[in-house]
């Protein structure tokens, strides 16, 4: 990459780690007790890809803040890869917790709440049929379920490079197309033999925000109706974009929508939602059986309850105000030092979502990105930043803005960005 000097950037790479580690000897004795109990010393093995040396220990999370073990305190705009969107404890959710929490979390039976849910999703998302899950994956391996039950097909279409939860045994005869490829999408449906394409309305996954092209969602639309082929968007990231996902915002009519991660203010949970035909197939499927779908956990009181402070309190238009204002400012710091520095990086949003990736236009699909370039400047930079006090996604380096961001905190992260991106920089 021109601009970045090499030199510079290992030495920035090698001190960052060392600071890190040096002023973190909670993290690190609690590391090398966690390796006797857990694979790579994480709770989950990919917390060790992430860029720092030892992990993050988190003592506790508020607002849009992080507080480590060892007495650091942080900004976070990674907020949990939008798990956390809402921020850490968003008071109408707390709220809603608190009390639902006395009256039991768990129950196999219906309430109130549950029907008040779906019928706000239908509202918001424009499906009528509503079911619940745990999480994305389960949302995602249920549609996928009942789209083959819908359709009597068995194979998938996604985009390359796309991720949609750990479901790889649902992804089994899954064909892969380049995003905003026409061509290729008509191609892979043309046999009428693929049950759904599986598909973020917007791909965020891959460090960048790829768009797609003018007319893209039509032509989608049109070849998966006309090759009797349902269409399933996957709203779990776009959530961001606006308080009916990237369906209301782009107007887009899916056959079923799946989600999860903020849904509940951090509580597990995922829903799909079905039109009416979809909903007339499945009821025929699940009439006797359970037919793969469902889980006990899936909701319970507590999740419901949570989801009902989100959707009725907290997705407001006020809240993606704010969420949209911060990250446009976010999203121009940015693009000001990439100008000033004149790196060939672009920055991309979707609402209150910003990322930018190493590259001087904005991809149009996720193989451009592949292999992945600027690794080693990804990894400075988020240490620079942590280091400092602000914390971005550990696998991509987005940044999310909940309504519990404050400005102050966009500001500085403006500020340090300049200063690594000028520590960076050859300037002859
Ligand atoms: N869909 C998308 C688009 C995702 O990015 C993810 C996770 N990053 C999932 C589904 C799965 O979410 P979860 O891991 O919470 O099940």
């Amino acid at each position: 990459m021109t601009g970045i000097d090499p030199g510079r950037l290992d030495v920035m790479l090698a001190r960052e780690r060392a600071a890190w580690t040096a002023a973190r000897p909670k993290a690190v004795a609690l590391r090398e007790r966690a390796r006797r109990s857990q694979l790579h010393g994480t709770p989950q093995h990919w917390i060790h890809q992430f860029p720092p040396p030892v992990p993050l220990v988190v003592d506790r999370a508020a607002g849009a803040r992080l507080y480590d073990t060892d007495g650091h305190e942080y900004a976070d705009f990674g907020l949990a890869g939008t798990a956390a969107l809402w921020g850490h404890n968003h008071p109408a959710v707390v709220a809603a917790v608190r009390e639902q929490v006395d009256r039991g979390s768990v129950t196999l039976w219906s309430s109130e709440d549950h029907v008040w849910v779906t019928e706000e999703l239908h509202r918001r998302f424009g499906l009528p049929f509503w079911q619940f899950a745990v999480s994305a994956t389960d949302a995602n391996r249920f549609a996928l379920t009942l789209a083959r039950a819908a359709t009597g097909r068995r194979r998938v279409v996604v985009f390359n490079h796309a991720y949609h939860g750990s479901v790889d045994e649902s992804l089994a005869d899954s064909v892969g197309v380049e995003f905003n490829d026409v061509d290729a999408l008509d191609q892979a449906l043309a046999a009428r033999d693929v049950a759904a394409v599986l598909a973020e309305p917007v791909m965020t996954n891959g460090g960048a925000v790829i768009h797609p092209r003018p007319g893209f969602h039509a032509a989608l639309r049109d070849l998966t109706r006309r090759t009797g082929t349902l269409l399933i968007l996957d709203e779990t990231q776009t959530i961001p974009a606006g308080p009916g996902g990237c369906t209301g915002e782009l107007g887009l009519e899916p056959d079923l929508i799946t989600m999860g991660k903020c849904l509940a203010g951090g509580i597990p949970a995922g829903v799909y939602g079905m039109t009416d035909e979809v909903a007339a197939a499945a009821t025929r499927y699940t009439e006797s059986g359970d037919g793969g779908l469902g889980s006990t956990m899936a909701s319970g009181p507590l999740a419901v309850r949570a989801m009902r402070a989100v959707l009725g309190d907290v997705m407001t238009d006020a809240t993606y105000a704010h969420m949209k204002r911060l990250a446009v400012r976010y999203a121009n710091d940015v693009t000001t030092v990439i100008a000033k520095h004149d790196l060939p990086w672009h920055v991309g949003r979707l609402g209150g979502r910003v990322s930018y990736a190493f590259m001087p236009e904005p991809p149009h699909s996720a193989s451009q990105m592949y292999p992945p370039v600027g690794v080693s400047v990804r990894e400075a930079l988020w240490l620079y930043l942590a280091n400092r006090g602000i914390v971005l996604n550990g696998m991509s380096g987005a940044a999310l803005m909940s309504p519990m961001t404050v400005e102050s905190d966009v500001e500085r992260h403006g500020v340090l960005f300049a200063e690594a991106i000028s520590e960076l920089c050859d300037h002859g």
